[in-house]
């Protein structure tokens, strides 16, 4: 196999949701004559929204039919999407590259991120983020590599050299070829980045050991690309992160980051049906999922 490490899908994990605070809610009910108000809803966040929407009118005393659900597809409907900002989720994302997380971070409002930083980090191991489009002829080059490859030729850049010397019914097709190339850029890329901080940290004379490495990675990373994996803490409301879905799981979006928007929706909506339950897949001709929903810019 070749000797970088690549990611082929990013990781979510939910760390961190609301938690609601029955007696302070029971304490206010009591104060405004609605006490014995109670919520069917699957999680804190959307309990808070309809005391949220609920407070504004003070429609405490007179539930409709259909509980927390109906409740927030009402809310949904009228576009009263600021009460949904009080359903928070925490998520840690990791195995997506950094031209996705620049895109991921131009969501400014209601979306707060800390990212892996690359000056304190070390990237000499880091691993890449083969893109969707590309997926099929890098794992064609890593089937190749560790099935057919030459003794030694563990690293693309020598099995693309020996196989340039192949005759061509030999040669492997474009498909693996352009697989290959894309690994050996990858190993160029990790061998530049590595010689550079090398270089750096032993001519940068200024600062204690931490300030020199600090400023030996921040000017070597420039050495690497666009795919380089990195990982992210992601704080969001539920109406930013609505938005980001239907901007970034939109047949328009990017694949990467669409990808990304379809598997955020899946864990919201695995937590919290009502609020993100209403967006439906549908496959694009590339066989990848976009979402859609009637409820969008709420
Ligand atoms: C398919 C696609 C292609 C794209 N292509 C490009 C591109 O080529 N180049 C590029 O630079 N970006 C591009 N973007 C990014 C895009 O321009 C937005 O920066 C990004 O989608 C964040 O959207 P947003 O501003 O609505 O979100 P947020 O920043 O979260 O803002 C949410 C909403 O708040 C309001 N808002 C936020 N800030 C302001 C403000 N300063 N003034 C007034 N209202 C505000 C707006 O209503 C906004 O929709 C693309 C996005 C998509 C989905």
């Amino acid at each position: 196999m070749s000797g970088i490490r690549i990611v082929t899908e990013p990781a979510l994990y939910l760390v961190g949701r609301q938690e609601v605070v029955p007696g302070e809610v029971a304490r206010f009910l009591d104060d405004h004559g609605a006490s014995g108000w109670d919520t069917d809803a699957p999680s804190a966040g959307e309990g808070l929204v309809e005391i949220a929407g609920r407070l504004c009118y003070l429609s405490f005393r007179s539930p409709r039919p259909g509980g927390n659900a109906a409740y927030i597809g009402h809310i949904k409907e009228v576009k009263h999407g600021s009460v949904l900002e009080h359903a928070v989720f925490n998520l840690i994302v990791t195995g997506i590259s950094r031209s996705c997380s620049h895109e991921l971070v131009r969501h400014r409002v209601g979306l707060s991120p800390s990212q892996l930083s690359q000056r304190y980090v070390d990237e000499s191991d880091v691993a890449f983020v083969v893109p969707p489009a590309l997926l099929p002829e890098v794992t064609a080059a890593r089937d190749f590599i560790g099935h057919d490859g030459p003794d030694g030729g563990n690293h693309a850049w020598f099995v693309l050299d020996v196989v340039s010397e192949w005759d061509d019914e030999a040669r492997p097709g474009d498909g693996v070829v352009a697989g290959l190339r894309w690994l050996a850029g990858r190993e160029a890329d990790l061998e530049e980045y590595g010689r550079h901080v090398e270089y750096l940290a032993s001519r940068i004379a200024a600062g204690d050991r931490t300030a020199r490495r600090k400023a030996a990675r921040e000017a070597a990373r420039s050495a690497l690309p666009n795919c380089t994996e990195t990982k992210i803490f992601l704080t969001m409301n539920a109406r930013a992160a609505r938005h980001f879905i239907e901007l970034r799981a939109s047949a328009h979006a990017d694949a990467e980051i669409r990808r990304l928007a379809v598997a955020i929706q899946a864990v919201l909506a695995g937590v919290a049906p009502n609020l993100f339950g209403d967006y439906r897949p549908v496959t694009l001709p590339d066989g990848s999922t976009a979402l859609e929903t009637d409820h969008a810019g709420v």
